[in-house]
């Protein structure tokens, strides 16, 4: 691959080859298009990447990492908006919302809420 041989690796070609990793959606195996690409966070070896397929709407939150072996990716679906992953992140569970969410499944309310 050729940006394992560059000797400088600028952070855009790093990030580039960490994309073309998930290049495809994962659900109708659309092609991304690199306007759907935003990055949410980014650390000098590592960006955390949201990405909307145009066809499915389905969404996709990646890490993508330089290690030792080169660049990886790790991807999980989402329903979040690029713009809520971070606060999703800051928000704690807490014992009430364990609670809560136990009683719900007891009583039914959550298929209910699911059916909605
Ligand atoms: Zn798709």
């Amino acid at each position: 691959m050729q940006w394992h041989d560059q000797q400088e690796e600028s952070p855009l070609s790093f990030f580039q080859a960490g994309l073309r990793l998930m290049a495809r959606c994962p659900l109708c195996q659309a092609r991304y298009q690199p306007s759907s690409v935003k990055v949410i966070a980014e650390r000098e070896d590592a960006y955390l990447v949201h990405v909307l397929c145009a066809k499915c709407r389905s969404a996709v939150v990646a890490l993508v990492f330089a290690n030792l072996f080169g660049v990886s990716s790790v991807g999980v679906l989402t329903d979040l908006g690029s713009d809520e992953v971070l606060k999703a992140q800051e928000r704690i569970v807490e014992a009430d919302d364990v609670l809560a969410l136990y009683a719900a499944c007891r009583d039914g309310s959550l298929i209910e809420r699911i059916k909605k």
